[in-house]
């Protein structure tokens, strides 16, 4: 197996066109790059990386590697990325590389911004310019350029896919990556542009974007890979750290009413090392970044490789294994903020003024984020609930027992298409043990359960309130099932979205849609438990079982507990819904929205057990209001 893949990578290595003199791509830039005014008015002229050095490293890093396969840059909006990426495509012309070329950026009119430099720089470079030049004018247009041995394309996002999957193609270059639509249905864009045949390694595919939130592509795709940050030499420790806003120092910089003297801040700002402490100005900025690095940070935490090592893989002697990569060999991601760059406006000093400017505004904050930076907005997402949560809040009693006297016992029953999956709970000044739980074929069995009750100290404790949610096509049947044993049964409905006006609430449910008063037939009603859905399951899943060990801790917070016998089947019908962002399948919006993967109806039976005892503690403090 090994032998095999040592081979199949030996082969597609073989395969990479290698450069004609080992010329590394900063040096070529040197070389044959020239900029005008337009493709950079902060350096026109002849190309130095003086200015960008972080970028140039990375590219010749990620360019000349043949086993390299796919770059991502999360980057801050000022990193001159485009105009690299472009420098490799008329590096590719002027070389004669063979191959053809993809720029997929957002929209007509940016590719077409795009084209008009490609053609700038292929004019100025001679050797690529004498290419150009013999190729008629009907085979050079801006979008589409047929050159001898290649084919370039530029677009906007829209006919991404198509072209991604043309025959031949070397050097796929995604721009602006976070500003992409997607197509319904469509891969993302970094996924289309990396898809490939059974021959891999004879394609690069570059993917940049200034990050938005870290739900974005190009965020998602920077973690997958491995996590380049740039380091440099601290001027006193000499340890090689990273640079970062939150290392800026500027308290210093008072005037002598207390208030930040921003002129001061502007010359006198400092950068903390995070190892030694010492504070340095600057002046040593650019002595530090040239000394400086790419490395990956994405490897396995230590914990993980000492618990593989006693699990007695051993490897390596006397225990010197290095970390151990956590991303795919071939994939390079990389962050890069404005702490490195030497663009006018990006002194230490300019950016702890902006950060001042920005204070704790949440839309300036995102900007300052993302475009200076080079990081994304965290949003508020959940994560997802996981079998050793629910594993972790096992409680020291068994299935149909409960270890505290309880104020209140409730149960809940889910109906289903042929049964009732249902859950027995009791509670202690709001913290909810879960008791039992099961499936039950006939109502009857239902009752019967809820009746028997939970087991304290060899006691039956009767459930004090129960509910059944009406289940859609079954709603009439659970309505009649429900009618003589309310109020001690209820039945019960989720609200979502603009439904919402309360938490809780009480609507007056006829039991037999169809009974007309006027015709003289009985018309009967029951009292429905309406609930906020989305709220409970927050209450549930994060607020009780994800934060199960905060509470531990002891720190504030409603516990859950459950049964030490309970199965692995209903605990995994504990981890089925998510907190996701995206389109909801249901409505077609974007937004949040509770993504169901397997069978949850466990719980939402013990969500509805939460819900009635919510509603009981309701009913104690003055009752709940009449919805209609
Ligand atoms: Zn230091």
């Amino acid at each position: 197996m090994l032998e095999q893949l040592t081979a199949e990578l030996a082969e597609s290595v073989a395969r990479v066109w290698r450069p004609r003199e080992e010329l590394g791509f900063v040096q070529w830039c040197r070389d044959n790059i020239t900029l005008r005014e337009s493709e950079s008015p902060d350096y026109a002229g002849r190309y130095t990386p003086a200015m960008v050095t972080p970028v140039a490293r990375l590219f010749e890093q990620f360019l000349d590697d043949p086993t390299q396969r796919l770059l991502v840059l999360s980057k801050c909006s000022q990193s001159s990325a485009s105009s690299h990426a472009l420098f490799e495509i008329v590096r590719r012309v002027e070389r004669g590389v063979p191959g053809n070329i993809v720029y997929v950026i957002h929209s007509a009119e940016e590719a077409r911004n795009i084209g008009h430099r490609l053609d700038a720089l292929l004019a100025d470079c001679v050797r690529a310019a004498d290419i150009v030049d013999e190729v008629p004018a009907d085979d050079k247009s801006t979008l589409v350029k047929r050159l001898p041995g290649k084919t370039i394309w530029l677009t906007g996002a829209g006919s991404a896919g198509a072209l991604a999957s043309k025959p031949g193609v070397s050097l796929v270059v995604v721009d602006e990556v976070d500003k992409h639509k997607l197509l319904k249905g469509e891969a993302e864009t970094i996924e289309l542009a990396s898809q490939r045949g059974k021959t891999v390694g004879d394609r690069k595919v570059v993917a940049f974007s200034t990050p938005t939130t870290d739900d974005g592509q190009i965020w998602r795709a920077f973690l997958d890979g491995s996590r380049m940050e740039y380091v440099c030499p601290c001027p006193q420790c000499r340890e090689m750290i990273p640079l970062e806003v939150s290392q800026l120092r500027w308290g210093h910089c008072k005037d002598l009413a207390g208030e930040y003297d921003l002129h001061r801040v502007l010359e006198e700002t400092l950068v903390e090392c995070p190892e030694c402490h010492g504070t340095f100005p600057d002046d040593g900025k650019r002595g530090m970044v040239d000394a400086g690095e790419w490395r990956p940070t994405n490897y396995h935490e230590e914990v993980d490789e000492l618990l593989e090592e006693e699990a007695g893989d051993g490897g390596g002697e006397g225990g010197e294994i290095g970390p151990r990569p956590r991303w795919q060999p071939g994939v390079m991601s990389a962050r890069l903020g404005d702490m490195h760059s030497f663009w006018p406006g990006s002194s230490w000093g300019d950016l702890a003024v902006e950060r001042i400017k920005v204070g704790s505004d949440p839309l300036k904050l995102h900007g300052f984020l993302n475009n200076r930076e080079g990081k994304p907005l965290k949003q508020g997402a959940m994560a997802a609930v996981e079998l050793r949560h629910v594993d972790a809040l096992r409680g020291a009693y068994r299935r149909g027992s409960v270890p505290v006297d309880p104020d209140i016992v409730v149960f809940a029953a889910d109906t289903q298409d042929a049964a009732w999956k249902w859950a027995i709970c009791a509670f202690k000044e709001g913290d909810c043990y879960v008791s039992d739980y099961g499936i039950s074929l006939s109502w009857r069995e239902v009752m019967e359960r809820a009746r028997d009750g939970v087991i304290y100290e060899g006691d039956e404790r009767m459930a004090n309130i129960c509910g059944v949610d009406e289940g859609g096509h079954r709603a009439r049947e659970v309505r009649k099932n429900v009618l003589p044993l309310a109020p001690w049964f209820v039945p019960m409905k989720g609200l979502g979205g603009l439904q919402v006006r309360s938490v809780l609430g009480w609507r007056s449910h006829q039991v037999d849609p169809d009974a007309d008063a006027s015709r003289g037939q009985a018309v009967e009603t029951v009292e429905c438990l309406t609930f906020d859905d989305d709220g409970f399951k927050r209450e549930l899943y994060r607020d009780r079982i994800l934060s199960g060990k905060k509470q531990r801790d002891g720190l504030a917070g409603r516990s859950i507990w459950f049964p030490i016998d309970m199965d692995e089947s209903f605990a995994r019908e504990l981890c089925a819904e998510q907190l996701v962002k995206g389109e909801n399948p249901k409505t077609g919006k974007i937004g949040w929205y509770w993504r169901v993967k397997g069978s949850n109806d466990f719980g939402d039976a013990v969500k509805m057990c939460l819900i009635l005892h919510a509603a009981s503690a309701a009913h104690l403090r003055g009752g709940l209001k009449m919805e209609d």
